[in-house]
C-alpha cells in the first residue's frame, strides 16, 4: 500500500461498494477514501504513489457498472455547500461536488431559481452533472451550466471551465472524453433566472398538469410534475438496483434511417439536425422482445425496455452480459449499433 502522508484523508482498505452503487451489485474496492474539500485533493495527490495509482472517482455511483473488484483507489466526492446569488432576475448558484442532485433542484425550486425544474429527481451527484451532460424532459445540464472547477490529477493544478470548454454534446463532454481519468470535479456553477420559461411541451409534462387543472404552472407545479412521472415510469434503486437508461439513443444518418423506416414503417424516432435522427433505444429493444424480461437475477424493466435492473443478486458481469445480448440482438435486426450510456468499471 502507498505510504499515508499526515494530513491526508483517511484510506480505508477492502471496503464494500454495494451500496455505493445504484446497481446494488457488489464489488470490492482495494482502498477507499472521502474526500470533503480540495485541499483533500492536494494532499491526496501530493503522494505520488496515489497518483500512479488506478483510480476511480465516485458521486452516487447512480451511472457506472461495476463488473468486479476495483483493484485500486475509489475516492468518493463528498464537498458539500449551496450559494447563491441574485442579481435582478439573473441568479448564480453555486454547489459542491458531493451535494446530491436533486437536493439541489429542490433548493432551486424553492427559492423560486428557473431552470432546473425539468431535472428533477435526477439520481446522483452535482459533480458528475457535467460528465454526461445530464438530461431529461426537454432540457440539460448545458442549459443551466455557467461553468465547473476542475482539478487536475497530475499537476494538483485547479482550473475553472466555461461552458464552451466543456465540449457538452448528447450525453457527452470533455470530462467523459479527452480528459477522462485525468480531472475531478470540485464544484459547479449555474446560471438560473427569477423569471421562469417553462418547458412543458416534453413527454407527459403538459398532460398531467391538465389532470391536475393547473392552468398556469409555476417551478414547483413543473418539478412536481417531472418528479411523478419519473417516479411512475422508472423502478426506485433502492427496490430495484439500476442505473437508469443502460443505452445512449442512437443518432443516425437519414439514409440509413430511411433505410430501417421502409422496413420498420413505426420506428420511433425524432428529427434533428444536420439530416440526422435519433431512435429511441428503448423502442428498437422492445422489438427485439426484450421488454420485461429476466433472465436469472437480471432483466430489462417492464415499463421500460432501456433501463437494466438487478432483481437482487446479480453480479455486475451478468448484466453486463446481458447488454452484450441485447447490443448484438439490435444489431442483426435493425442494423444499429446501441452504446452503453453507463460507465462499465
Ligand atoms: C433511476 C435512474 C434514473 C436516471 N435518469 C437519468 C436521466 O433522466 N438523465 C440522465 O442524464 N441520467 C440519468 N441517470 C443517470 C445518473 O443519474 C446520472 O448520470 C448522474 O449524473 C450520475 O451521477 P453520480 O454522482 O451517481 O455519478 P457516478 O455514477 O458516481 O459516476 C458517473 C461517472 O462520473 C465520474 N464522476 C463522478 N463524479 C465525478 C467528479 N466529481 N469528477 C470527475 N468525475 C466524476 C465517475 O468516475 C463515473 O465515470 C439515471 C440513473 C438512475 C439510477
Amino acid at each position: 500500500m502507498p505510504q499515508k502522508h499526515n494530513t491526508m484523508p483517511e484510506i480505508f482498505d477492502n471496503v464494500s461498494l454495494k451500496k455505493y452503487n445504484t446497481f446494488g451489485v457488489e464489488a470490492t474496492a482495494r482502498w477507499y477514501t472521502e474526500i470533503n474539500s480540495e485541499d483533500d485533493l492536494k494532499d491526496l495527490f501530493a503522494n505520488e504513489a496515489w497518483r500512479k495509482a488506478e483510480r476511480l472517482v465516485l458521486g452516487g455511483g447512480s451511472n457506472l457498472l461495476l463488473t468486479k473488484d476495483f483493484d485500486g483507489l475509489v475516492i468518493r466526492m463528498n464537498i458539500k455547500g449551496i450559494s447563491s446569488k441574485v442579481n435582478g432576475e439573473q441568479v448564480i448558484v453555486e454547489a459542491g461536488a458531493g451535494e446530491v442532485w436533486h437536493n439541489l433542484v429542490m433548493y432551486c425550486v424553492d427559492n423560486g431559481f428557473a431552470g432546473m425544474e425539468n431535472l428533477s429527481l435526477i439520481p446522483g451527484s452535482v459533480g458528475a452533472s457535467p460528465i454526461q451532460n445530464i438530461g431529461a424532459y426537454g432540457v440539460e445540464l448545458k442549459d443551466v451550466f455557467e461553468s465547473c472547477r476542475v482539478f487536475f490529477i497530475e499537476t494538483g493544478e485547479i482550473r475553472e471551465f466555461k461552458k464552451e470548454e466543456c465540449r457538452f454534446g448528447y450525453r457527452e463532454s470533455i470530462f467523459k472524453n479527452d480528459l477522462k481519468g485525468e480531472v475531478i470535479i470540485t464544484n459547479v456553477v449555474f446560471r438560473l433566472s427569477t423569471k421562469p420559461a417553462l418547458n412543458i411541451s416534453y413527454g407527459a409534462i403538459g398532460e398531467e398538469l391538465q389532470k391536475r387543472h393547473i392552468a398556469n404552472p409555476g417551478i414547483k407545479d413543473v418539478s412536481d410534475v417531472v418528479s411523478h412521472i419519473r417516479v411512475s415510469k422508472l423502478p426506485d434503486p433502492s427496490t430495484i438496483g439500476n442505473s437508469g437508461s443502460f443505452f445512449k439513443n442512437p443518432i443516425i444518418s437519414e439514409t440509413e434511417f430511411k433505410k430501417i423506416q421502409s422496413i420498420f414503417p413505426d420506428t420511433v424516432h425524432f428529427c434533428l439536425p444536420n439530416s440526422t435522427v435519433k431512435l429511441a433505444a428503448g423502442w428498437l429493444i422492445e422489438q427485439c422482445g426484450w421488454k420485461g424480461k429476466k433472465i436469472g437475477e437480471t432483466g430489462t424493466w417492464k415499463n421500460q425496455a432501456l433501463v437494466l435492473v438487478n432483481y437482487g443478486n446479480a453480479t455486475g458481469s451478468e448484466v453486463y452480459d446481458l447488454s452484450s445480448r441485447i447490443i448484438e440482438d439490435v444489431k442483426t435486426k435493425f442494423g444499429v449499433s446501441l452504446e452503453r450510456e453507463v460507465n462499465v468499471i
